[in-house]
């Protein structure tokens, strides 16, 4: 059976705004933050600012700083957030981690994960396909035991994986992007929600914090298209309703390779800081003008017509999946 993918259908609109502060924020976030704005703006709803700071290794506090002031004079305004609070405080991931531990030993109680002693060169060395370097290769099933049990929490430093129906098809309607098919065990295998390090990894507090904050509609880049069929299958597995999702089209260098935050010609401190206006910038990932910028440009799954004011407006084709 697939999850449900119906959206929330919540009267009132909540978006979000979920950076993590392990750089400098680039033009490539500010895009799709951008796009997140318009959307809450023209549903008259509430735009809410998440900082998404669990990367223990890369995190730093001067990028906590940088991430609210670049935000801000790029022209982002967030009702709700670490920096001023809110009815569903606090906003920041660190300072949530029951919630993430309540809903991991919900899904281990029911059978849904089992421990996992690989390393990432265990798992690369047990492939026989090769895998998408984009996105995390699908997990080889080293550890899965036979069939799902209870597995006692151990103690021992391990990750923690959610154990996926291979052959599922999980199924949505993107509002941007229209209909999507992932299959589990081949798009994607079993995953971590919880790391060796005793954090919940990214899928886990996600979905988490995304129900907690009653989040109507995730906006976010189209290279966590996949990602949203893993979540669908943890909201089903914790009997949450999933929110709508909208995947933005990525910015891209002049190679065609999404900004990454080591792409610092495109960092918002830095443009602001060679005199760029945010008006300016707005103006060029409005229209597209990327070529305004010397290494940056929309990829290609964003057509000719898809300028940051049409998709702003785009509402997803009526119909359901399933
Ligand atoms: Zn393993």
């Amino acid at each position: 059976m697939a999850p449900a993918i119906t959206g929330a259908g919540s009267v009132t609109y909540r978006g979000r705004l979920a950076p993590s502060p392990t750089g400098y924020l680039h033009l490539g976030h500010a895009s799709t933050f951008w796009i997140a704005q318009q959307r809450a703006r023209l549903q008259h709803g509430t735009l809410v600012l998440r900082n998404e700071d669990l990367d223990r290794a890369r995190v730093r506090p001067e990028f906590v700083v940088a991430m609210l002031i670049d935000l801000a004079a790029f022209g982002l305004q967030w009702a709700e957030g670490p920096d001023r609070g809110g009815p569903f405080a606090p906003y920041t991931q660190s300072q949530r981690l029951d919630l993430y531990r309540n809903a991991f030993d919900q899904l281990l109680a029911a059978g849904h994960l089992y421990p996992c002693t690989c390393s990432r060169q265990d798992i690369l060395q047990a492939l026989t396909a090769p895998h998408d370097l984009g996105d995390e290769p699908v997990y080889p099933g080293t550890c899965r035991p036979e069939s799902p049990v209870a597995a006692p929490r151990a103690a021992a430093r391990v990750n923690w994986r959610f154990r996926v129906t291979d052959g599922e098809e999980v199924t949505f309607r993107d509002g941007h992007h229209g209909p999507q098919r992932f299959v589990a065990g081949t798009d994607f295998g079993d995953f971590v929600v919880w790391r060796h390090d005793d954090l919940p990894a990214y899928q886990l507090a996600v979905v988490v914090d995304d129900h907690a904050m009653q989040i109507s509609e995730v906006v976010r880049g189209a290279d966590l298209l996949r990602s949203t069929a893993r979540q669908l299958l943890l909201y089903r597995a914790l009997g949450l309703t999933p929110p709508d999702f909208f995947h933005c089209p990525l910015v891209t260098d002049a190679e065609g390779i999404r900004l990454a935050k080591r792409h610092d010609a495109l960092s918002l401190r830095a443009l602001l800081a060679q005199g760029r206006s945010a008006t300016e910038m707005r103006s060029w990932l409005a229209s597209s003008r990327l070529e305004a910028l010397p290494h940056a440009r929309l990829d290609a799954r964003a057509a000719p017509s898809d300028n940051l004011n049409a998709i702003c407006r785009k509402t997803a084709a009526p119909g359901t999946n399933d």
